[in-house]
């Protein structure tokens, strides 16, 4: 528990350090660390104010947008938003400032970082048939929002450690770790029981909106396929024991809350996706993609794919310790399918696996960061819920 003194002796560093109340002044970003990890300490573990939270989140949201680059075009955002809106008002935080977000690359995933940034991939979004598939991903990763995943994960077991020479004064490069550690959680996928309990409170508020709530594994089988004969690692998700145990999981919750919920709605995604799926095998990948999304502590925007080549997380390795592999693993959906944290360190010294599992995750993504503004009003959500038969 090395690890949790030095976070203790971070937390004392920013909240009793001389430095500290020049730092904290309104609007500097030491002012907003110190902030966001006092929260943290006092109720150690789920007490965040939601504009910390946002911060994190909006920088989280950043780097992946960075990596990804988004869709730029409205009418799929204002489409994947619908949906999510009408999820995110059955939620337990209908009143985050929820941001729904497409990212334009062909490989399929799904992440959510703090604060109500929800993004879905171009590829997730092209392998789906119907509404209630989407959904049940926009549910699932609602919940991790709702539950505050991410900072668990910082809270638990990938807290900050901060060297002997680091104070207040680069509060900055402190702040771009929590950053790293963040994204690293959001890019790796959470723990075993994080994805169960999304996945459950992901269908129910799936259902409460009126979707068909087996949307999800629905989603999840459709994976399991394109993964099924793909030569090496992705297969090992396809067949994993535990997207059995999860599915059935599934189905259980789906009995045993008698959730119901008819929209299906296959006509309407069609009408609004039109995305060709691209085959596992054709995904276009970045070498070494990945890690140099959660390593980029130095805070510089990267650029495609120059920025994955360079450093690969020299500063975040370094400043880790422990297991600069990490964000090598696991991610999102693959990570959904394929369940929890025993694959983590199953896969530790696997870099061949890491590399295969990682095919959607290190899928190239396109050059524009750019959030695609979307205003949905009132009456426009009340017309789209009505045409879907949706509550
Ligand atoms: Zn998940």
């Amino acid at each position: 528990m090395r690890r949790m003194s030095l976070v203790a002796s971070l937390f004392t560093m920013l909240l009793l350090g001389p430095a500290a109340p020049a730092a904290r002044a309104a609007g500097t970003p030491a002012g907003q660390l110190g902030s966001v990890l006092k929260h943290a300490q006092q109720a150690h573990d789920l007490e965040i104010s939601d504009a910390d939270e946002q911060k994190l989140g909006a920088a989280v949201s950043e780097r992946i947008r960075q990596r990804y680059g988004v869709v730029q075009d409205p009418a799929i955002h204002k489409y994947v938003t619908l949906v999510g809106d009408v999820l995110a008002e059955k939620s337990e935080r209908p009143k985050l400032a929820w941001k729904f977000i497409v990212l334009d690359t062909d490989g399929v995933n799904a992440l959510a970082a703090p604060g109500g940034y929800v993004h879905i991939t171009r590829g997730a979004i092209s392998l789906m048939q119907n509404e209630a598939e989407l959904a049940g991903v926009l549910g699932h990763e609602i919940i991790h929002v709702t539950e505050k995943h991410t900072i668990r994960a910082i809270q638990k077991g990938k807290a900050i450690q901060i060297g002997a020479n680091e104070t207040m004064a680069n509060n900055p490069a402190i702040f771009n770790k929590l950053v790293d550690k963040a994204t690293e959680a959001v890019m790796d996928g959470f723990g075993r029981n994080e994805e169960l309990e999304a996945d459950q409170k992901g269908v129910v508020v799936a259902a409460k909106a009126g979707y068909d709530p087996k949307g999800l594994g629905s989603f999840l089988a459709t994976l399991a396929e394109r993964n099924k004969n793909s030569s090496g690692k992705q297969g090992l998700f396809a067949s994993h024991p535990e997207m059995d145990e999860r599915l059935k999981k599934l189905d259980k919750t789906i009995a045993d809350q008698k959730l119901t919920g008819a929209a299906v709605l296959e006509a309407r995604l069609h009408e609004h996706v039109t995305y060709k799926p691209v085959a596992l095998t054709s995904v276009t990948t970045v070498e070494k993609g990945a890690a140099g999304l959660a390593g980029d502590s130095g805070g510089k925007p990267e650029e495609g794919k120059k920025a994955e080549q360079g450093k690969e997380g020299e500063q975040s390795k370094s400043a880790d310790g422990t297991d600069g592999s990490k964000k090598k693993r696991g991610f999102g959906l693959s990570k959904l399918m394929g369940g929890g944290g025993e694959q983590k360190s199953a896969e530790t010294t696997g870099s061949a696996a890491a590399r295969g599992v990682d095919t959607e995750r290190n899928a190239k993504g396109g050059a524009n960061p750019a959030i695609v503004p979307v205003t949905v009003t009132a009456a426009e959500l009340t017309a789209f819920k009505k045409d879907g038969k949706l509550s």
